[in-house]
């Protein structure tokens, strides 16, 4: 992805992006609805809220960010800057309940919430009060697995997805070894692991061992790319690898379905 040029925010922006409050910070996709893309939950109606910022930036500054949802967090871009909205918990989970109501047969499912960013936990505080006003839902929490989930989340399901070398993050940004065996301990947790390069394959068993004794009927590889003919050659070279570990693969659907577009 091409870095986009560095953008100045006006005075109004930044005091919107770094205002302090007890409202949740969305990004510029907010709250959608949409099938969920990948992991063990793949292909299930479910509504998406999408928050602000990250503690990690995958990628590398100048040559291009491997994260599809950059502008949650890169404060050089003109999206970080003007998407961005504060919303109260009461507010934002009806937005939630409306947009399950205008897109799904709400009597013939249980309606999913995936919460995700950035990095969602670092609102954590805010999001365990947000959970109670959904009482009918299922929820999922995607984490980047640095930041632990408080006790308030232990009927979610946590899709950790931990980061290797080729993320460009520090080991010491990247890799929290109390924080791992802490989301291990969940009782619906999964880890979730983009393979780039080889040497990615030796570190995510070592995180693998670190988190769980080497557990991997909770591991799932999830193949790559932004364009369909790329996914499926990731997909194919994590077919052994999967099979000889006794793990799941997940393919990134909504790339199949959408494209590599936003808020899907
Ligand atoms: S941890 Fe996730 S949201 Fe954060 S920069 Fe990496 S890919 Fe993007």
């Amino acid at each position: 992805m091409t870095k986009p040029e560095v953008y100045q925010p006006t005075p109004e922006e930044r005091l919107r992006a770094n205002g302090v409050s007890d409202e949740l910070k969305l990004s510029g996709d907010g709250i959608f609805a949409t099938l969920q893309g990948e992991g063990v939950s793949a292909g299930r109606p479910s509504v998406f809220l999408r928050l602000q910022n990250c503690n990690l930036h995958c990628g590398k500054e100048g040559i291009g960010w491997q994260c599809d949802a950059w502008y949650t967090w890169d404060s050089s871009s003109r999206e970080y800057w003007q998407e961005t909205r504060l919303a109260s918990i009461s507010l934002v989970a009806d937005e939630i309940k409306n947009a399950w109501d205008e897109n799904f047969i709400e009597e013939a499912l249980t309606p999913n919430l995936v919460i995700t960013g950035g990095e969602p936990l670092l609102q954590q505080k805010k999001l365990a009060l947000l959970l109670p006003l959904l009482t009918e839902w299922t929820t999922e929490i995607e984490t980047n697995g640095t930041i632990l989930p408080s006790y308030d989340f232990r009927d979610s399901q946590i899709n950790c997805s931990p980061k290797l070398a080729s993320s460009g993050n520090a080991l010491h940004a990247r890799q929290r070894v109390k924080v791992l065996q802490g989301i291990a301990t969940f009782p619906n947790y999964w880890l979730k692991f983009v393979i780039k390069e080889e040497t990615d394959i030796a570190e995510m068993k070592q995180v693998v061992q670190i988190a769980n004794d080497g557990d991997y009927s909770r591991v799932i590889l999830m193949g790559e790319g932004v364009v369909a003919s790329e996914l499926n050659e990731s997909l194919k070279r994590l077919h052994d690898l999967a099979q000889k570990l006794g793990c799941a693969v997940t393919a990134r659907n909504h790339i199949y379905w959408y494209g590599d577009k936003r808020a899907t």
